[in-house]
């Protein structure tokens, strides 16, 4: 079924809540996809005892609202619009994707666009999860200018070949000996991810903003600004370490390893506990900069309302001087939030 230009496996969702004799189902959704949430809720109401919908966030796969749906008895999850992020679900959890049904406004803004490509002839080809349907035919179109693009097979927690996330573009980052740029389709949000891990000029392509676009001067600027709140961090005596409870974004081990370092730097570290992070407490916490275990792209998309640094696990260990700026910036290592991949145990 379509609803909002989205495909929506009504059926699959049916056959799911009968093997898995689902009575009462908490529905999650993301922002854009709610109205969507509302309608599915509408459609299964014969099939249930009890939808609910949940109205905390809903940023990816890694934000099951497992806490959320114990509290009021629902025996089962269903997601929408991102793919199974966890090795294993906590509870009963079906995943609807909502792909995006009609090809034309990505491939209108690719013919469009498609210049800014010019003189690349090997391209890392990605796409979120809404538009993976269309990778095909973006193939296709590029090929037919001379570009050959190249995608990697699913690494975890990556699901399909061609996807990306927010925080996941190892397929793509493999390829780097082997292309000369990226193109990720998507948004500006996706791209930047990417921006930030490689040397390579990277590009996005918005297709409901219409927008194709190279972001390499966005980086270039993001990092210098980064460096500055690493700088101002450096002079912060009392942290804290942001551990967040969604089940895909719970760090606690990397927390309590931050925080024994930063003890030993002579800093104060107070480690916060919370689902979606709220900006206000932080800044009403009296701590003067944090680290961030969860998402990595708080660190990036909310620096600038929380104003205070709020520093990535790798750009801590640049502050704290275990490794080197050069060592992790516009590398994979930039957006990893374990430390053992920084060489510390
Ligand atoms: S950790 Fe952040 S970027 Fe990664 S899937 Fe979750 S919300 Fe998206």
């Amino acid at each position: 079924m379509l609803i909002s230009g989205y495909k929506v496996e009504l059926e699959l969702a049916r056959d799911w809540i009968r093997e898995n004799r689902v009575k009462r189902v908490l529905v999650q959704a993301p922002p854009g996809l709610r109205n969507i949430a509302s309608k599915l809720i509408e459609e299964l109401s014969s099939s249930l005892e009890e939808a609910l919908l949940h109205g905390g966030g809903c940023w990816g796969g890694c934000d099951l609202a497992v806490a959320h749906a114990r509290a009021v008895g629902a025996d089962g999850i269903i997601h929408l619009g991102h793919a199974r992020f966890l090795d294993e679900d906590p509870m009963p959890t079906l995943y609807l994707e909502c792909r995006r049904g009609d090809p034309e406004p990505l491939l209108r803004t690719l013919e469009r666009g498609i210049s800014a490509l010019e003189g690349y002839e090997r391209i890392g080809l990605g796409a979120t999860i809404q538009w993976l349907d269309h990778l095909d035919q973006v193939k296709l179109l590029l090929e037919r200018h001379g570009v050959i693009t190249l995608t990697g097979p699913p690494t975890r927690p990556l699901k399909y070949e061609g996807q990306v996330l927010g925080c996941a573009y190892r397929p793509l980052l493999q390829l780097s000996s082997k292309v000369e740029s990226y193109l990720i389709i998507g948004s500006r949000f996706h791209g930047l991810g990417l921006g930030l891990q490689t040397e390579k000029p990277v590009y996005y392509l918005d297709p409901e903003l219409g927008v194709l676009d190279g972001l390499n001067a966005e980086v270039e600027r993001l990092l210098r600004s980064r460096y500055g709140y690493i700088e101002r961090a450096r002079k912060a005596r009392r942290m804290g370490i942001i551990v967040s409870v969604k089940p895909g974004q719970l760090r606690m081990q990397c927390a309590m390893k931050l925080k024994k370092l930063l003890d030993g730097a002579d800093k104060r570290a107070e480690i916060l506990i919370m689902d979606d992070v709220d900006i206000e407490m932080l800044r009403d916490s009296g701590l003067e900069a944090f680290i961030n275990t969860a998402c990595p792209r708080l660190s990036i998309e909310d620096q600038e309302r929380i104003k205070l640094p709020l520093l990535l696990p790798a750009e801590a260990l640049i502050m704290l001087g275990r490794v080197r700026w050069g060592e992790v910036v516009r590398s994979p290592r930039y957006l990893m939030m374990e430390v053992e991949y920084h060489g510390l145990r």
